[in-house]
């Protein structure tokens, strides 16, 4: 997989070098190229926004740059371009998993009040919220997207059964997880979990997970 990123501030994605995505890249599993937006513009000053027509706080970025570094990435439209926004659909597992089938992604990162319209009505083909919350730019939402994504490329998780298994996957939560020692601060790993009887640890970890999706996220019980 490629992903190509445009950004103002690619210096971000350095987040993106550590832990098991950044083991990923130097096993070159998947492609990962920053773009900077303000390389793109025209203006002498490389200004990247202004302000909105009709008035009102903030600024817009401007479409020129974004367009012509859209057009210089993929310029054959063979990614799915992605633009990172409050308004769009919200990230879950099943638009996860279907984007991790993609070969290439394009992900555009706003800033400020966020782009002109104009760029997502040329350029865009879908839009991904995070969640209903605002942030300041799309650099963490994109990174979040790609994250999550990547554990689903082959051979970038070490055990290919992590993702079979963890929460969402089969439309629940996760039951809880216990390591050594058995005893810590007086609490103990329940009994079932050291019993060596499979059948019984998978009944208790199915209950489990029904009890705290039940619990916490009763929407997801809904229609099953
Ligand atoms: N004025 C906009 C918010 C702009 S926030 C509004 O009210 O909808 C600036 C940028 O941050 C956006 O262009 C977007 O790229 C990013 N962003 C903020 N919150 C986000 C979220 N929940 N999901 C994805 N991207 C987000």
């Amino acid at each position: 997989m490629r992903i190509d990123v445009l950004t103002l501030f690619p210096e971000m994605f350095i987040a993106l070098d550590s832990s098991l995505i950044g083991r990923a890249r130097e096993k070159a599993l998947f492609e990962l190229c920053c773009h900077n937006i303000r390389d793109y513009s025209c203006d002498k000053h490389k200004k990247c926004d202004d302000t909105p027509f009709g008035g009102g706080a903030g600024m817009v970025m401007t479409p020129q740059p974004i367009h012509d570094c859209i057009q210089a990435v993929d310029p054959q439209h063979k990614a799915k371009r992605i633009y990172m926004s409050p308004r769009g659909k919200k990230l879950n597992q099943d638009i996860v998993v279907n984007l991790s089938k993609c070969d290439n992604l394009l992900l555009l990162c706003g800033h400020y009040e966020g782009v002109d319209q104009r760029v997502i009505d040329l350029d865009i083909d879908m839009e991904i919220s995070v969640g209903d919350y605002v942030l300041s730019g799309g650099e963490l939402p994109a990174m979040t997207l790609i994250d999550a994504v990547l554990r689903y490329v082959p051979n970038v998780l070490g055990n290919s059964q992590s993702t079979a298994e963890e929460s969402f996957s089969s439309g629940l939560l996760e039951y809880p997880h216990y390591t050594r020692p058995q005893e810590f601060c007086g609490l103990c790993v329940p009994d079932v979990l050291i019993s060596g009887n499979h059948k019984n640890i998978d009944k208790w970890r199915r209950e489990q997970s029904l009890e705290i999706t039940r619990r916490v996220r009763a929407d997801l019980l809904e229609g099953k």
